[in-house]
């Protein structure tokens, strides 16, 4: 027997029991070794075969740094299918997760737990507890994303993750560092970075993407007079009105148009399509010339008293530049080469000055007057005070627009002059151009957009001037020569100290200082640390063992598969390959799949302070785990997924009509005592399948003969679907033949259960059903692991004990095709094609029963169809189509004749058409009809009945049925009938009228057929 099934399953204490059930037994252990051991049982002496049992996954680390949300638990769930359907297929793989563990992030968030809030209190908190402080959180989370991964069914070598903080994986960078310098890739420069004043560093390009957000700012405008003309003004826009005291020069176009103005009593200049910028006072224009004109003229700065000012040794003048727009601001643009990347350019071209007005923090620096000590952010009133004083302040203007964003703090970013690290790209551009085209992208246009960014990139900024992080071993010595420590063991024996483990972080390893290798003086480490980026990249050498074991490393890179959200494309996609081309020359992945973002179900995004966030934990224990990872699996990777519990629902309704499949078929099962052939082994035994095989087995009934053809076409198109990775289309295929399995193959063969003689047709239904089932069960097995391990367990386990103790630990067939001959699917194929057309046919039926608004119950006289000659010679075909639409005749026509029957008067066919099929449906009525669809209606109300009573499926019944006079006929007509289909012994009708009054009998139920009244009194044997 088949445990009993209960039809209101509970999903998640389910697969709560299955969880458990995975640690007892150790599946995922045995998993492992099994695999292990048939790779290294095929491979023996045998390098290249070994290849093709492996499948190299590798993660990018998850930030540890809090609880993992429903947007992780996406990438997870693709990590998860592909590495568990690849074991299916036999596999060995190494299962390793991976956390990343430092950066700004995670200073971030201690800060905001330390409640520290700048780099100063940093320091005054003491950095190696600070970075303790880090570490632990680190550790925290780690724990707690394991946790909860482990929860979404993720099978991973959990007591293995790889850590970036790891001395090993620095080590790693530092040797990728090393290569670079040897290249004489690496090089320091003053560039104007973005630059967080908050978190006190720079960000590097690929970071400032995405970060712009719209802001409302306070725009200036200032004029500025002219040195040999003190009543003509310059008039100048800018949105950053702190960057006023840095300003060397102002640039215009030269061949723009631009224009003198009088406005009450004074004079200003600017371009000729900015007049509708100034203030509405009257104007006259008194000069119109061309920006050319205007080179070269000097004017007197905004800010000419502050003492920076004053030290300058050439005049302020204006300058030439063919970027600027003089529809924008005034067309007089504001140069400050120390507050912008364009600026600063400029300023190289042209040998202007560089001021940079704040520090790190953001507080004006020495030099300029009563701004020196005040933050940037709070110094507004004090410029405009300042400005106004000086006279030079036209007006101001609010102006909203896009500007950029702290992506981890979300402080408005400022642009200023600093010294950072760079590894210079121009070399290894076409290398990785060349590297990223030999990779298969997933989608295409992910391919697409790495080219873009490569071919657009500029140098890589590495440094960043905080705690956290990859210190980066560079020893700059005052001799000139710079030495960058390749590995911990270098640095102990340049140093003559000894290292600890976990002491390369700052501040231990700020302690240590070398002696140049090339003048014996003693030399320090540079403060900074690395770009977060630079962790990730190195993953695919420091985790495959790159340094120690290079023959391990050879057997697993480069990755089968990684699998990241879009953004990574430009980040971690990047720094991999970057890192890998370096060293090796060669891509790190020979597959790169992305998706997007998740959102909720509004399409908003999700936010803690917006309250539309779902947390991980709540969504998992609510929805379950099977749930969440059916809409990850079969949403599209491209489209932004909009997650929420009516989604959840919608799927779970999904999973419950195949819980409902499995609940028919062992509660039927159990009834007649059907149990799988089992051999001496405890296997089933695979004999059966063959005899399903399709064709030259004229006694297989016809729907066993398609569901079977039905069930190999799907094992296939699954199959390769997953083969491309492309669960989603597999999805599309669960999702289509679990329709035909239950609304379709059960539906139709629900009598071939009910009925009570256990005869060759009641076998070969249940062996068709029990097949597809397995089937299902096995190609779902990755997508929804935990409930198929529970059916897995039932509907095998419990009649095979030989057969694997897991589902996650059996092999998929390699081909479901190979059996029977090749007429044989032939015939598979001609019979699949017919059932389209029949569901077609029906389909289109209904559509016209529908709106002729009769009911399905009751029949009606005959239909005719044609463009379905397929059909027309298949009475089993026929008959299913006559029953589906409960018709008295179907006759499948000529086209032509058809609608030479339509043009001619009665019956007033209903006709649906689609393509070529036409249907056309007479709905003339008789009394006899009449007569049979209330009866129908009686049996149906009857069934209710029994299901109302809790009465079993198998108990049988006594029936009294009394009632309006015009019922009797149908009650005699179709006793026989009525009893069949209810389970009914006897039947009588009881036409007394007094029936209708008492209904005494709790048994007894008051209904309605055709508006007819009756009661059905029901008895148990
Ligand atoms: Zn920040
Ligand atoms: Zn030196």
């Amino acid at each position: 027997m088949f445990r009993q099934v209960s039809s209101h399953p509970d999903f998640v204490s389910l697969e709560h029991e299955v969880l458990k059930f995975w640690e007892d037994r150790q599946c995922f252990e045995k998993l492992r070794r099994a695999r292990a051991a048939e790779a290294a049982e095929v491979t023996e002496g045998a390098k290249e075969a070994e290849a093709g049992r492996l499948f190299s996954f590798i993660d990018g680390p998850i930030t540890a740094n809090n609880p993992m949300g429903v947007h992780h638990a996406w990438g997870r769930t693709y990590k998860d299918i592909y590495q568990r359907y690849k074991a299916m297929q036999g596999y060995h793989q190494r299962y390793q997760n991976g956390f990343d563990c430092q950066g700004l992030w995670v200073e971030v968030e201690v800060e905001k737990s330390l409640k520290l809030n700048s780099k100063r209190d940093i320091r005054e908190y003491g950095l190696a507890r600070f970075v303790g402080a880090c570490r632990e959180r680190v550790l925290k989370f780690a724990a707690i994303q394991t946790a909860q991964s482990k929860r979404l069914g993720q099978w991973m070598d959990w007591d293995n993750s790889y850590y970036t903080m790891a001395d090993d994986n620095m080590e790693h960078i530092w040797y990728f560092l090393h290569r670079c310098h040897e290249k004489g890739w690496l090089y320091r420069d003053q560039r104007v970075m973005p630059w967080c004043i908050r978190c006190g560093t720079s960000l590097s390009q690929h970071e400032l993407l995405d970060s712009y957000k719209e802001v409302e700012h306070d725009t200036v405008f200032v004029a500025l007079p002219l040195t040999d003309a003190p009543d003509t003004h310059l008039l100048v826009w800018t949105t950053t009105p702190w960057t006023l005291p840095a300003n060397v020069a102002v640039a215009v176009h030269p061949e723009a148009a631009y224009v003198q103005i009088e406005q009450d009593g004074k004079s200003y200049i600017l371009a000729a399509e900015a007049l509708s910028k100034l203030t509405a006072a009257p104007y006259h224009i008194s000069a119109e010339f061309s920006g050319s004109a205007l080179l070269g003229k000097a004017y007197i700065a905004p800010f000419a008293d502050l003492p920076v000012q004053k030290q300058l040794k050439q005049a302020h003048t204006i300058i030439a530049w063919s970027e600027v727009d003089p529809a924008e601001g005034t067309g007089l643009v504001h140069i400050a080469p120390g507050c912008g990347a364009e600026d600063h350019e400029l300023g190289q071209r042209f040998h202007l000055p560089r001021l940079c007005p704040i520090d790190e923090d953001g507080v004006f620096v020495a030099g300029y007057g009563s701004l020196t000590g005040v933050n940037v952010k709070e110094a507004k009133g004090l410029l405009l005070a300042q400005m106004q004083q000086a006279g030079v302040l036209y007006k101001t203007e609010k102006l909203l627009h896009r500007y950029p964003h702290c992506w981890r703090c979300g402080e408005e970013l400022v642009f200023r002059l600093e010294d950072e690290w760079f590894i210079s790209a121009e070399e290894i551009r076409p290398h990785l151009i060349k590297a990223a085209a030999s990779v298969t992208w997933l989608p295409d246009f992910a391919g697409k957009m790495m080219q873009d960014w490569l071919t657009n990139m500029g140098d890589w900024c590495i440094s960043r001037k905080r705690f956290w992080g990859l210190p980066l071993p560079f020893y700059p010595c005052t001799c000139g020569h710079l030495t960058v420590v390749k590995s911990g063991a270098e640095l102990e024996q340049l140093s003559g100290r000894q290292l600890q483990e976990n002491r390369l972080h700052r501040p231990w390893i700020d302690e240590i200082t070398i002696t140049c290798p090339s003048c014996g003086q003693r030399v320090k480490r540079i403060s900074e640390v690395g770009d977060c980026w630079l962790d990730a990249g190195v993953v695919p050498y420091s985790t495959l063992r790159y340094l120690s074991d290079r023959q391990y490393w050879q057997k697993w890179f480069p990755a089968d598969l990684v699998v990241e959200m879009r953004e990574q494309i430009r980040l971690w996609f990047y720094s991999m390959l970057f890192m890998s081309v370096t060293l090796e020359g060669c891509a790190p992945y020979r597959r790169v799949m992305i998706y997007e973002k998740v959102h909720d179900e509004h399409g908003r995004p999700m936010h803690k302070s917006w309250g539309n966030a779902i947390w991980f934990d709540e969504a998992v224990e609510r929805m379950g785990a099977d749930v969440m990872r059916w809409i990850y699996a079969s949403h599209s990777p491209t489209i932004t997924l909009n997650f929420g519990y009516r989604l959840a629902d919608e799927v779970r309704r999904k999973l419950l009509t195949l819980w409902h499949v499995y609940s028919f078929f062992t509660t039927y099962a159990n009834i007649d005592g059907w149990q799988p052939a089992v051999d001496e082994k405890g296997r089933l035994e695979t004999g059966f399948r063959e005899k399903r095989a399709v064709g030259g087995h004229g006694d297989v009934p016809l729907l066993d003969r398609w569901l079977e053809a039905r069930r190999r076409q799907y094992f296939q198109a699954v199959r390769k679907s997953m083969d491309a990775f492309d669960v989603q289309a597999a999805m599309r295929e669960h999702e289509s033949f679990l329709d035909d399995l239950s609304n379709w193959y059960v539906r139709r063969s629900r009598r071939r259960f009910w009925k009570n003689e256990n005869d060759a047709d009641k076998e070969s239904a249940y062996e068709t059903l029990y097949q597809a089932l397995l089937t299902m069960l096995h190609l779902l097995a990755p997508i929804l692991p935990f409930i198929t391990e529970h059916m897995y367990q039932n509907l095998v386990r419990s009649m095979a004990p030989g057969e694997p103790e897991s589902i996650h630990l059996c092999r998929l067939p390699e081909d479901e095709t190979n059996t029977g001959t090749a007429s044989a699917a032939d015939a598979g194929e001609m019979l699949l094609e017919q059932m389209k057309a029949v569901r077609e046919v029906v389909n289109l039926g209904l559509a016209a029963r529908n709106r002729a608004r009769i009911r399905i119950r009751q029949p009606l006289p005959r239909l005719a169809v044609s463009g379905v000659d397929s059909l027309s010679h298949d009475p089993e075909l026929i008959q299913l189509v006559q029953e589906e639409l409960n018709v008295k005749e179907v006759q499948v026509l000529p086209a032509a004749e058809l609608s030479a029957m339509l043009t001619g008067e009665a019956p007033p066919w209903i006709v649906e058409r689609i393509a070529d099929i036409c249907v056309a449906l007479d709905p003339t009525l008789t009394p006899q009809l009449v007569r049979e669809g209330w009866a129908r209606d009686l049996v149906r109300h009857i069934q209710q009945q029994r299901k109302e009573s809790g009465l079993s499926i198998t108990e049988r019944i006594c029936l009294t049925i009394a009632g309006d006079e015009k019922l009797a006929g149908a009650v005699e007509e179709h006793g026989e009938y009525i009893k069949r289909e209810t389970l009914a012994e006897y039947l009588r009708w009881d036409g007394k009228s007094e029936g209708l009054s008492e209904l005494k009998s709790q048994a007894a139920k008051q209904v309605s057929i055709g508006g007819l009244k009756a009661i059905v009194t029901m008895e148990r044997l």
